[in-house]
């Protein structure tokens, strides 16, 4: 018994994992996995268990067979009504601009949804990168809130461009980066819902 959480959620994680084939299946076993991550980390668990994984697995076969759908992206219009106006990947409250989560440049949608609040530094310093390469290239698992929006609008885009069913070795270039949506999660107590210490629970 002396194995880390970490080791055991990671090896469940691995040992669960359906067959990923399309964009859809990727994209609806990260919105899953979302799910589960956000349920264990909204309380405070330190690591996964049984319920978290019925969540996941519950979840990605309703969204899977229709009898499920997305959280609609009005819930997370409200949140952003909600909290305090920052940098949604330092926190910062300085030198804000709107900043397109999915780049306009790669066919990102001229949206409110779309549109999140960042500072000047990060801005420059993701330049023309995706936000989740970006942060990926720093070691950085995205808050979960900030994933939710990204994965809300991939499958979005994805959903109307009829591809969810195209296999992910024929998929056209999209304006966000499959290989850069995550589908193993780290353990929850090395997750957290939104930067700094803006939002306690949402
Ligand atoms: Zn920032």
């Amino acid at each position: 018994m002396s194995r880390d959480a970490g080791t055991i959620d990671e090896v469940a994680a691995k040992s669960n994992t359906p067959a990923i084939v399309t964009v859809g299946d990727q994209l609806y076993w990260a919105y899953a996995n979302l799910a589960m991550a956000h349920a264990a980390v909204e309380k405070g668990t330190s690591r996964y268990g049984a319920l978290h994984y019925m969540i996941r697995s519950r979840l990605y076969n309703g969204l899977k067979s229709g009898s499920m759908q997305i959280g609609r992206l009005a819930q997370d219009e409200r949140l952003k009504m909600i909290l305090p106006q920052a940098c949604c990947y330092c926190a910062s409250t300085t030198c804000l601009a709107a900043d397109h989560l999915i780049p306009r440049k790669r066919g990102g949608a001229d949206t409110g949804d779309n549109l999140v609040w960042a500072c000047r530094s990060c801005n420059s310093s993701k330049g023309a990168c995706d936000a989740l390469e970006w942060l990926a290239k720093q070691n950085r698992f995205p808050p979960l809130l900030l994933l939710r929006r990204y994965l809300k609008l991939a499958i979005e885009f994805s959903s109307a461009n009829d591809l969810m069913n195209v296999p992910l070795t024929e998929a056209p270039e999209l304006p966000f980066v499959l290989t850069a949506i995550p589908i193993l999660f780290p353990p929850p107590a090395d997750m957290r819902l939104w930067v700094g210490s803006l939002l306690e629970s949402a």
